[in-house]
């Protein structure tokens, strides 16, 4: 018996990566605009250091990161592409961002010029621009001082102003209001960029793309078209009707430890949330919130066995969560149950505890070991701990 069957445990099917990347690439005119792999907080759950290979040989060669820990991460299992780091930096990590060939964001003008008074050699940079997300930036409200800014930022020592990026805040809306929002924020940056050109100054890279971008406002004017999300087969948000059908990547298993009829008015779980009105067949399944299974969807999901939709029952525990069986043939100690995944994707979840995708996937801990599959075949089991 495989070791990981014991308990709980999420596959990665990267067949269903390799169908969204096809897919994805589709969306975008390539001849201008690159696709790069956001692959931060352990590439959304899947493990960072399987999916990057992946991308790798599917002509991915540009990758983005929250931070320097991550960024260092990929270089030391072999990633040869570029890394972008999305977020803050401190500027005592200048040398150790260009020994390791890595490109920082650049959140303010304060943090340029103290990176470059860090730095001993040459620092690639992309400049953040904020052009309505109100996060990291330079604010473009006003295109001249900003494109001020950016010339300063760019004759800076050890400085090689090599890009500039900006992020949607509602590119994943069809409200009319937002899509104007959106085709502002476009507007300002590419104005911005206008404007450099017109001071000599042209960075290789200039993008504003995310997942919603580049499917639903798409611009080859962006040098690069960040993708993550929608890699991992999510939606940016559960309203959009998307250009194709994507496929999960990830689903979340568990094994069923015991199961036991339960006579009509027995109660279940922490706070007798749960009465029984009837005799029941219930299930306890080794996986809680502890795994990272949200505890807001106690009484609320179901999970999926032998192909059936069982309820999960009463408050969902720390390490364990009970599902009521009932009349779903063949299920004992050692049946697989699914958590989320392709049949019920972690959209749906995240509908029922009023969040998004990204957070039940990012929130998968290290506890589960993710196992890599290809075309149903094992790759390799990733222990966390
Ligand atoms: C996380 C992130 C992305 C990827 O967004 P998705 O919606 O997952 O495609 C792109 N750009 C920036 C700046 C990000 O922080």
């Amino acid at each position: 018996m495989q070791d990981f069957l014991r308990r709980a445990w999420a596959e990665i099917h990267l067949d269903r990566l390799g169908h969204n990347i096809n897919e994805i690439a589709k969306l975008v005119n390539t001849d201008k605009t690159q696709l790069a792999g956001v692959v931060k907080a352990n590439a959304y759950g899947h493990d960072d250091r399987n999916i990057v290979p992946f991308l790798e040989q599917h002509g991915f060669s540009f990758f983005a990161v929250s931070n320097i820990r991550e960024a260092e991460k990929l270089r030391r299992f072999g990633c040869k592409g570029e890394i972008l780091i999305l977020g803050y930096t401190p500027p005592e990590y200048a040398d150790e961002l260009s020994e390791n060939d890595i490109i920082q964001a650049v959140v303010s003008e304060e943090h340029a010029a103290a990176l470059s008074e860090n730095a001993s050699r040459p620092l690639k940079v992309h400049i953040a621009i904020d052009t309505g997300m109100g996060r990291i930036g330079l604010l473009a409200d006003d295109i001249s001082s900003c494109a001020d800014a950016f010339c300063r930022i760019s004759k800076l020592n050890n400085i090689i102003a090599d890009g500039a990026f900006t992020h949607y805040a509602v590119a994943d809306s069809y409200d009319p209001d937002c899509k104007a929002y959106t085709d502002s924020q476009t507007e300002k940056f590419f104005t911005l960029r206008d404007e450099l050109k017109k001071r000599a100054v042209a960075p290789r890279h200039f993008h504003c793309l995310n997942s919603a971008g580049g499917t639903f406002h798409y611009d080859e004017r962006s040098t690069i078209a960040r993708f993550g999300i929608m890699l991992y087969g999510l939606k940016p948000d559960r309203s959009l009707d998307m250009p194709f059908d994507m496929r999960p990547v990830m689903d979340l298993k568990a094994s069923v430890s015991y199961v036991k009829k339960l006579p009509a008015g027995s109660f279940v779980s922490y706070g007798r949330t749960y009465r029984a009105e009837k005799d029941i067949l219930a299930a306890t399944i080794p996986i809680g919130y502890a795994d990272g299974l949200s505890r807001q969807l106690s009484g609320k999901a179901d999970i999926i066995i032998n192909g059936r939709r069982a309820p999960i029952i009463g408050r969902i525990c720390m390490d364990q969560l009970m599902a009521d069986v009932t009349g779903i043939p063949d299920v004992k100690a050692g049946t697989e149950a699914l958590i989320f995944g392709e049949e019920q994707t972690a959209d749906d979840l995240a509908e029922l505890c009023n969040t998004i995708g990204y957070e039940i996937v990012c929130g998968i801990s290290k506890r589960i070991p993710r196992v890599i599959i290809n075309n149903g075949e094992i790759l390799d089991v990733v222990e966390y701990y």
